[in-house]
């Protein structure tokens, strides 16, 4: 007889543990969370840079970090929540943004600090190169997490009794009947080489094993992957996957360990990583795709180097160590997708977090557990960010990345 489940979380991410987290400790039970690769090796929340803040330039997405910056700092030992602060670096042109989000940002995003060049240098005595900058944005409630830590502990507090992992499965098709999906069918990924072959070529096994489960609630929590998904269900979504790549380096000269994440005028980002420092830069020329390439010595050489020795004499001699490349699943406006799938009457979807899904994780998993189990959203109303807001034109207007 085929195994069933009242509710099914595609993909065991960051965000589809928070899910079944929520939906479990909301009282559900029946839960399965099906992944080709539950230790996530290819998975964005394994790769990333695990900065938290929120100063975003649209209030849902300042809600949703600052309702799981809340819970990080109840929980901060378990998930390593060091809430050392983020630093934004930014030049003329960009200041006059800021002024206008300062109110925004003191009303609901926590409150920040402005700083001048010469107090930047006081507070952050590394940064001796200031030339260009206006200003900065200082926000002491935000700061670094990481993520592995995170997502170990939304499986862990995710009961036993109500929540299957299923590992080593990918989910390959549905059933659909009455405009709701009846089944998946899963084929085993037993090899690290089948998961890899899936998650970057999206070549399925020939010869696995299938199996057809049974489920009441579909929810597409496939991180970069969901677009595949979604056309299992019939639905094209509008998000692409993009490479970005980070690297670790060797710093000698001064020690970062007691600041948290910090953004320079051109988009690079940085933060003090186990006695190193791990810097990252987005790009901006990036072609979609699921390319997992990393350029070591020349990312660092082209992208990073400069723009550090650009602010720090004490980063003219960083040694490059190593780095990787991971998935943003980008959306047209910059913000998640998220809540109950037009058209389909048992499916839900939180994918699209444009690089900022670790940070948001412990609220979108709450809210999307309310909508589920109880019809509405309760503690955030993330209405706005459902996906049909793309097809009636309803952009968000995010433009704070990195
Ligand atoms: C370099 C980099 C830096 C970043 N920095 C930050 C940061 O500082 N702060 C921040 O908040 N965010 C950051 N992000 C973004 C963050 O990592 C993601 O938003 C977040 O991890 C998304 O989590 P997820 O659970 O949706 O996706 P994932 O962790 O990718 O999980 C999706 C899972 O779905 C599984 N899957 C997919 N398709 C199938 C299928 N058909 N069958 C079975 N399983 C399937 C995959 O195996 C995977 O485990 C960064 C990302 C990168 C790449």
């Amino acid at each position: 007889m085929a195994r069933s489940y009242d509710f099914l979380i595609a993909g065991g991410g960051i965000i589809g543990s928070s899910i079944a987290m929520a939906l479990s400790e909301s009282g559900a039970k029946g839960i399965a969370v099906v992944d080709c690769d539950l230790s996530g090796k290819w998975g964005s929340s394994e790769r990333n840079a695990g900065g938290v803040r929120a100063t975003w330039a649209t209030p849902v997405n300042i809600a949703l970090s600052k309702a799981s910056i809340d819970y990080y700092e109840q929980v901060a030992a378990e998930a390593g929540f060091q809430q050392k602060g983020y630093l934004w670096l930014y030049d003329a042109a960009a200041w006059p943004q800021v002024l206008e989000r300062i109110d925004l940002w003191n009303r609901s995003a926590g409150s920040v600090i402005l700083l001048t060049p010469s107090e930047i240098a006081e507070r952050f005595p590394f940064f001796d190169r200031l030339e260009g900058v206006r200003g900065a944005v200082f926000s002491p409630k935000d700061g670094l997490i990481n993520p592995n830590l995170l997502k170990a502990h939304y499986r862990g507090r995710a009961l036993a009794d109500a929540v299957d992992w299923i590992d080593h499965r990918i989910i390959e098709a549905v059933d659909m009947d009455a405009g709701r999906i009846r089944a998946v069918h899963l084929r085993a990924a037993a090899s690290e080489k089948a998961v890899e072959a899936f998650l970057t070529a999206q070549a399925l096994p020939t010869e696995e094993k299938v199996e057809r489960i049974e489920v009441k609630t579909f929810i597409n929590s496939a991180g970069a992957w969901a677009p595949q998904l979604a056309r299992l269900y019939g639905k094209t979504l509008p998000s692409v996957p993009i490479r970005r790549q980070v690297a670790v380096l060797h710093c000698r000269a001064v020690d970062l360990s007691p600041y948290g994440m910090m953004v320079d005028t051109s988009g690079l980002y940085f933060h003090h990583e186990a006695g190193n420092l791990l810097a990252g830069y987005a790009v901006p020329a990036e072609p979609p795709g699921y390319h997992f390439d990393y350029e070591g010595a020349d990312f660092f050489m082209n992208e990073l180097w400069p723009r550090l020795a650009a602010r720090s004499r004490f980063f003219e001699r960083l040694k490059l160590i190593g780095g990787w490349a991971g998935l943003y699943s980008v959306s047209p406006d910059y913000s998640a997708i998220i809540g109950p799938v037009a058209g389909i009457q048992n499916v839900y979807e939180a994918h699209s977090f444009s690089g900022h899904g670790v940070m948001q994780s412990y609220a979108v998993g709450r809210a999307l557990a309310e909508y589920i189990l109880h019809g509405a959203y309760e503690s955030i109303d993330l209405s706005m960010l459902s996906g049909e807001r793309f097809e009636y034109g309803q952009y968000l207007s995010e433009t704070m990345l990195i």
